[in-house]
C-alpha cells in the first residue's frame, strides 16, 4: 500500500442531521452535515414533508389550481358552444 495517496480515515466521523439526529460512521471527513437520515426520511417515518425552501411546492400548487380554473372555464365554454348550436339549428327538416 502506498504511503501517500490515501485520504485520511476517520472511523469515528460525527454525522449531524438538520432533524438533530446524530450518529457515527467512517469517513475521510471529520464530520458531516446531511439534510435528510434515515430518522426523518419520508421512506422511514411514513410522514410526508416538504424539504421546500424556494417555494416550488406552492408555485406547483397554485399552476395546478390555474389550470383546473381554465379546464372549467373552456368545459363552460364548450357546453355553450353546445346549446347555441341545438338553438339555432332547425326543429326539423
Ligand atoms: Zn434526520
Amino acid at each position: 500500500m502506498k504511503t501517500k495517496g490515501h485520504p485520511k480515515w476517520y472511523p469515528e466521523a460525527k454525522v449531524s442531521c438538520a432533524c438533530g439526529a446524530t450518529f457515527t460512521t467512517g469517513s475521510t471527513s471529520p464530520t458531516i452535515a446531511v439534510e435528510v437520515c434515515s430518522n426523518c426520511h419520508p421512506l422511514w417515518t411514513g410522514q410526508q414533508k416538504f424539504l421546500d425552501t424556494a417555494g416550488r411546492v406552492e408555485k406547483f400548487n397554485q399552476r395546478v389550481a390555474m389550470a383546473d380554473q381554465k379546464k372549467a372555464a373552456a368545459a363552460a365554454r364548450t357546453a355553450k358552444k353546445q346549446a347555441d348550436q341545438a338553438e339555432a339549428a332547425p326543429a326539423s327538416l
